[in-house]
Formats: structure tokens, C-alpha cells, sequence
């Protein structure tokens, strides 16, 4: 044998091994791509391919392909199609950026809103104001949305709310109100006791956490360590959505933070050196108002007699407590989807889906198949083209195509959407800018 044979013979098992690793690897990639093409066909099948609020565009003659940015995302909204990264799953990306700082080559940049759908975003000054002189704004609904940043927010806000305070307001006037009691809310809300100032703080769910609170179970949020007032540096990392509302709750017994629940803002106009606040309790008068709402809005009611009933709710927090009871679920959503799914899981519990349209569109495939089978099997019923008409103690009325249908009921969960708050900030005179794809 000569030299080269030698050492061909030599570099053999080298040579299969990298072409083994080499097969294996585009294979791997072959199957992502195929996964991320089946993700982005399917959500733009399903409407679900407009990005909510801030998302990544990708520049293409930048990407250079890495895959950097899929793994970097935690809510596998990014994939890698034809050798470029790609939005795959638009409606997951909640816009915490994690993607852009990934991306060895900078293709990336986070915008607000698309060419089709424009995101209303309040013009504020550096100091969270809004164009109305002593109204501000912190958090998500000023377009940032990360915990990190709303805490950040809401405590900065009130360094400066707290500057400007000027002399105490006469009789129940408040320092300041403060709106929402999410992640922005609440470390505003701490700032606002450090500075011994006359707060009030309300929130119209009955838990704190804003978005978090709704998170689904167990989801692991990630943030980054922040600082609370009255609190000092508090080292957040990876955190279960149960374990940081546990942490939050456990903020506000131990400060003595009061936060006024099921109370919502529902008007707001500017009254001389203050604001007067219309609230579903009453009305309330503060020199300064800080936002911290967020964007999720106030859930869309029904808006039928009977409505007011305790056993009607916006949110299903835990099947479990409805067993054995007859159950109406509003909605034609992912969330009613699944609301109507885990309560028909529960023993002896029967539920119907009550929908106004014929059939479910903007939902994901798996929700749409998991309740038509569940139709199917008479686990749950299935109420398309009907509409609620009344509720009473022990029954609901449905409106459908065949006429008025009474069913008994025990409770109903109305999963109808969200009223976004910019009507109502517009009433009270705050600019907002439309984006159309730009940060
Ligand atoms: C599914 C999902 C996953 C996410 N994961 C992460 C993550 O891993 N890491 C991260 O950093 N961020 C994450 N985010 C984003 C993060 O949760 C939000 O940016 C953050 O909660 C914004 O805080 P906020 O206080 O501004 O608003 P919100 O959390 O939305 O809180 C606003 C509060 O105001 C209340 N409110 C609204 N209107 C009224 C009214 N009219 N009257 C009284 N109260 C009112 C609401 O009920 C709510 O409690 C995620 C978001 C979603 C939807
Ligand atoms: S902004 Fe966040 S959620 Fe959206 S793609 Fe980037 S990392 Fe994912």
C-alpha cells in the first residue's frame, strides 16, 4: 500500500463519521423546516398570522440562517423556512424581544403593528406622560410589554408623579390613582407607599397579576431581576406564572398594599388641577392618574338582562369547582374553546358552547378538533349561530336559527374578547400614534 492509500484507509472512519454527522444534521434541518412550514401554513389558514403588538422582522438579505433566534424565543413563535428565519406562529409572539439580541448578524428589528393591521400606541414623553398633563402611563399599554420593564416603568412613573405632586389636593382628592394592578400597577403602587403619598390602587379582576394572572397554567415566564420599592432587588429569573403571582401576593401582605378589587375604571376626564375617575363603585378624584392597564382592555360583556348575576364570570380560573353542574360557555375562541373542553372533563358536568357564528374560524387546529369530537362523543354540546338572550337563576335563554331554547344552568363563562381601552383615553384627550411596522 502506498502513502495516500495509508492514510486514506487511515481517515476512513473520520471521513464516515463527519458524513454521518453531516446526514443527521440536514435531516434534523429538513424535518424543522417541514415543521415550521406545516405552523406558518396552518396560522395563516387560521387568520392567526398578524403579531398581536412589538414582533420581530426579519431581514432577509441579512439572515444569514443561523437558527440563533428560534431557540431564543420561548414561545416557538420563530422558524427557519427556506434557510431564513421566519415568523411562523405570529399570533404567539408576545413581543419580550428575546429573538433580536440572538441574531448574530442584527437582521432583526422589533416594530409595532403591520402593513394590514396598524397598533395604536400613546404618544408619551420620557417621563411616561401623556399629552394630558398629569395623566400617565406605565407598562404594557405604553408598548413595552416584559415584566421587567413595566415594574421598571411603574416605579419610575411614580418617581416622577411624586415630583410634581404640588400641594395636597383639598378633601378626598388623591396624590395620585393608580389603574391595574399588574406587574406596572404593582411596583407603582409600592413607590407610591414609600413616598407616604395618598394612593389608591385599583384593579378590576379579583387577583393581581394583570397578564400573568391569565397566563396558562404553569407556563414559565421569563424575566430578569428587578428592583421593587420598599421591597429592594429581587433576583427573578425563570419563574412559574403560580409561583411569581405567589411571590406578588406575598409582596402585598407583607407591605400592606391596598388594592382595591373588582373595582374598573370606566371614565376618566380631566377636572381642573386633577381628574375625576368614573368607576362601576363610584367616583374618585385625583390629582394625577397612572395607567397601568396594560392591553388585554375590560372583557366584553353580553349585555343581556340577568348579566349582573354573581354566577356569571369572564375568566374559567378552575374547572374542578363546576362539577357536577350544568355550565354555558360564551364564545367562539381559543379561550371559550378551552374553558368548554376542561369543564366537560369534569365528573357529571354538562356544558354547552354556545357561538354566534357557524363555525369556528380564528382558533387553533387542535382546540377545533378536540371540541368536535367532543360534540361527537356527547361530552359537550355544541350551540353554533345562538346568542344569549337572558339569564336567570337556574336557567339561561338561547336565541338560535330554530327559536328561544331554555336550558338549565348553574354557571356561565363568557369568553367574548376584550375592549381595548384607546376609546376611552381618546375620550379623555390622549394622542395616540397608528404603527404600521416601525418601532
Ligand atoms: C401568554 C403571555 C406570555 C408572556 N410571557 C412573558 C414572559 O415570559 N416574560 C415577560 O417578561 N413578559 C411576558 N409576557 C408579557 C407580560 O406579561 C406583560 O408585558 C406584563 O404583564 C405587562 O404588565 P402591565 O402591568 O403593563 O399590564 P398587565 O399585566 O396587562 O396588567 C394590567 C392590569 O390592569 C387591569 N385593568 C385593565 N383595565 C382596567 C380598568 N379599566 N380598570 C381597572 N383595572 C384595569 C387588568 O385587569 C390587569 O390586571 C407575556 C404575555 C402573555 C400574554
Ligand atoms: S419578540 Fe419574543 S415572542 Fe416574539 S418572536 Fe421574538 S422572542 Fe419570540
Amino acid at each position: 500500500m502506498d502513502h495516500w492509500t495509508d492514510s486514506f484507509f487511515l481517515l476512513l472512519p473520520y471521513l464516515l463519521a463527519a458524513t454521518t454527522v453531516t446526514a443527521a444534521y440536514l435531516a434534523l434541518q429538513r424535518r424543522r423546516e417541514k415543521a415550521a412550514l406545516a405552523e406558518l401554513a396552518q396560522s395563516e389558514a387560521l387568520g392567526l398570522n398578524e403579531p398581536p403588538s412589538l414582533h420581530p422582522v426579519i431581514d432577509p438579505h441579512r439572515c444569514i440562517g443561523s437558527a440563533g433566534c428560534v431557540p431564543a424565543c420561548p414561545e416557538g413563535a420563530l422558524g427557519i423556512v427556506q434557510g431564513k428565519a421566519v415568523l411562523i406562529n405570529a399570533a404567539a409572539c408576545i413581543g419580550h424581544g428575546a429573538c433580536k439580541p440572538a441574531c448574530p448578524v442584527d437582521a432583526i428589528r422589533l416594530v409595532f403593528g403591520t402593513e394590514k393591521r396598524g397598533v395604536d400606541i400613546p404618544e408619551l414623553s420620557p417621563q411616561f406622560e401623556t399629552n394630558v398633563p398629569g395623566l400617565f402611563i406605565a407598562g404594557e399599554l405604553g408598548g413595552m410589554g416584559l415584566i421587567r420593564k413595566a415594574v421598571e416603568q411603574g416605579r419610575q412613573a411614580m418617581e416622577v408623579i411624586r415630583k410634581r405632586k404640588g400641594p395636597a389636593g383639598a378633601g378626598d382628592e388623591l396624590d395620585v390613582l393608580i389603574v391595574g394592578a399588574g406587574p406596572a400597577g404593582l411596583s407603582a403602587g409600592l413607590a407610591a407607599m414609600q413616598h407616604k403619598m395618598r394612593y389608591r390602587l385599583i384593579e378590576q379582576e379579583d387577583s393581581l397579576g394583570g397578564a400573568v394572572y391569565h397566563y396558562p397554567r404553569n407556563k414559565i415566564a421569563m424575566t430578569a431581576p428587578v428592583v421593587l420599592p420598599l421591597i429592594g432587588k429581587v433576583k427573578m429569573g425563570e419563574i412559574q406564572k403560580e409561583k411569581l403571582l405567589e411571590f406578588w401576593n406575598g409582596v402585598v401582605a407583607k407591605t400592606g398594599l391596598q388594592i382595591a378589587y373588582q373595582e374598573r375604571m370606566d371614565g376618566l376626564a380631566a377636572d381642573g388641577e386633577g381628574f375625576v375617575v368614573t368607576t362601576n363603585r363610584g367616583t374618585l378624584r385625583a390629582r394625577s392618574v397612572l395607567l397601568a392597564i396594560g392591553r388585554r382592555g375590560t372583557p366584553r360583556k353580553l349585555d343581556v338582562p340577568g348579566e349582573a348575576s354573581a354566577k356569571v364570570v369572564y375568566k374559567l380560573v378552575d374547572a374542578e369547582q363546576y362539577r357536577g353542574q350544568h355550565m354555558l360557555v360564551v364564545g367562539g375562541g381559543d379561550s371559550a374553546l378551552e374553558a368548554a373542553l376542561a369543564l366537560a372533563e369534569q365528573p357529571g358536568t354538562t356544558v354547552t358552547l354556545s357561538y354566534r357564528s357557524e363555525a369556528f374560524s380564528r382558533v387553533k387546529q387542535k382546540n377545533r378538533d378536540r371540541v368536535q369530537s367532543a360534540a361527537a362523543d356527547g361530552t359537550l354540546r355544541l350551540a353554533l349561530s345562538s346568542s344569549v338572550k337572558r339569564i336567570d337563576a337556574d336557567t339561561v335563554t338561547l336565541k338560535t336559527a330554530q327559536g328561544e331554547e331554555r336550558l338549565p344552568n348553574d354557571a356561565v363563562v363568557v369568553c367574548a374578547g376584550g375592549v381595548l381601552p384607546t376609546p376611552l383615553l381618546q375620550a379623555a384627550g390622549v394622542r395616540f400614534a397608528t404603527k404600521h411596522g416601525t418601532a
